[in-house]
């Protein structure tokens, strides 16, 4: 499947979610159909002066696409925003909230799923429906189908391949802080990105990946919940407490694709999630972390509030962080190597589409939301399509 098949429907993401963004900025930036429906955010003053030191070392700084409503209590468009509301003023819409799938059950010939038990506020129900779509995210995807084995798919629904839950990826990423003299507010937006180093370089002629500045470090959620790294800033500042270690940092995002690994897996073990995952084309992250460490370097000689000499703390997300977890119910043309055809139909059922991260079957090094909503749409269409 090409990009040209995607391109409607990332325009059409694009506009569902309220992007924020600048075309043609980014040369490793595929066609677009059509700019971004709001004009790009524009950097903190500070972030401003570090974009022109990036852009005077020769690379093409870019602003980061955003989601964003504008309004002060909610700015951030998420999908309760962007698609919940909307959809819910349709009288066939119903959203049952508490409510836990535990199940899929299929009819006797074991060829199409007829029930979805579920756990709504403590209770059990059973929902029929002639067409179900999964929607849990790649980790939750793949275990509901493992816990919804039965006679006609022992092995777990849609998993005749043993594909379920197999090629689990979540990026690879690593925190680099840099540490300013000068005080930040600690909260501002993530602006800055940089891909000229996407497809490797001179010295590395292979994918290496993508950089983004992260918000400021007291409201990037991931960062909270990533890195060590703030303990390694800690003792090399060790007169500061958080706050003050935080609005003196700049965080940046190094991400690399990790590659699919059959081994990579979701798997059942007393009907808990067992993750198994072994991190793979470090090279390529180590060295992208490398070569984003001298450009810092290098601009911090030509910036005030930044000493030169400075150490560059760096840490990796440890596995617990999954936050760009994709891969375990790949799509494909051949049912013996893929869970899912192009549609997101599972190949085993007439009926079951599953349409999150899941479908994945390799990954990107940035992040995955648009290309999963993106395919959300489209999957749409070809169900509009079935409908008729
Ligand atoms: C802190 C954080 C920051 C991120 N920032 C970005 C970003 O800046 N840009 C970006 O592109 N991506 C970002 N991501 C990643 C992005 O959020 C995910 O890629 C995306 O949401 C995945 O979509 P999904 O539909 O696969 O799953 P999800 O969005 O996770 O949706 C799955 C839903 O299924 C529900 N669910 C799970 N199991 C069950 C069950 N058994 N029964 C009923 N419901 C169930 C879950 O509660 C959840 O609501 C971020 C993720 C995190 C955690």
């Amino acid at each position: 499947m090409k990009y040209d098949e995607f391109e409607p429907y990332y325009t059409e993401a694009e506009n569902l979610y309220k992007v924020h963004g600048e075309t043609n900025s980014d040369s490793t930036e595929p066609t677009h159909s059509a700019d971004y429906p709001y004009p790009a955010v524009s950097h903190e003053t500070e972030m401003q002066k570090i974009y022109e030191a990036i852009a005077n070392q020769g690379l093409h700084p870019s602003t980061i696409p955003l989601g964003l409503t504008r309004q002060e209590d909610d700015p951030t468009s998420d999908s309760e925003e962007s698609c919940l509301v909307p959809a819910l003023k349709y009288a066939n819409v119903t959203l049952k909230t508490q409510a836990k799938v535990l199940s899929l059950h299929t009819n006797p010939s074991g060829r199409s799923v007829k029930g979805v038990e579920a756990e709504v506020g403590g209770q059990s129900y059973l929902f029929l429906g002639d067409i179900v779509v999964l929607a849990c995210g790649a980790i939750n995807s793949a275990a509901l189908l493992l816990r919804s084995a039965n006679d006609s798919h022992p092995k777990g629904l849609a998993n005749s391949s043993d594909q379920v839950g197999r090629n689990l990826m979540k990026s690879l990423l690593s925190s680099v802080v840099q540490l300013s003299t000068k005080p930040n507010n600690g909260s501002f937006q993530k602006s800055i990105y940089v891909n000229d180093f996407y497809w490797g370089d001179a010295d590395f002629p292979y994918p290496m990946g993508h950089i983004q500045n992260s918000g400021g470090l007291l409201t990037d959620i991931i960062f909270a919940e990533s890195p060590p790294v703030f303990s390694i800033v800690a003792k090399l500042m060790p007169n500061f407490g958080l706050k003050q270690l935080a609005t003196h940092s700049i965080g940046w995002w190094a991400q690399t694709e990790d590659l699919p690994d059959s081994n990579n897996r979701v798997r059942l073990e007393n009907n808990k999630i067992h993750i198994d995952y072994n991190p793979n084309n470090t090279e390529a992250h180590d060295r992208l972390i490398y070569r984003w460490t001298d450009v810092l370097k290098n601009i911090e000689k030509s910036l005030d509030g930044f000493r030169t000499g400075f150490l560059h703390p760096r840490a990796e997300s440890p596995l617990q962080v999954v936050a760009n977890q994709c891969g375990t119910c790949r799509f494909g043309d051949d049912p013996l190597t893929s869970v899912l055809d192009r549609d997101c139909c599972a190949h085993d059922l007439d009926n079951l589409y599953v349409v999150d991260g899941s479908f994945f079957p390799s990954n990107a090094a940035v992040s995955p939301a648009l290309t999963i909503i993106a395919n959300a749409l489209r999957v749409g269409d070809r169900l509009i399509e079935r409908l008729k």
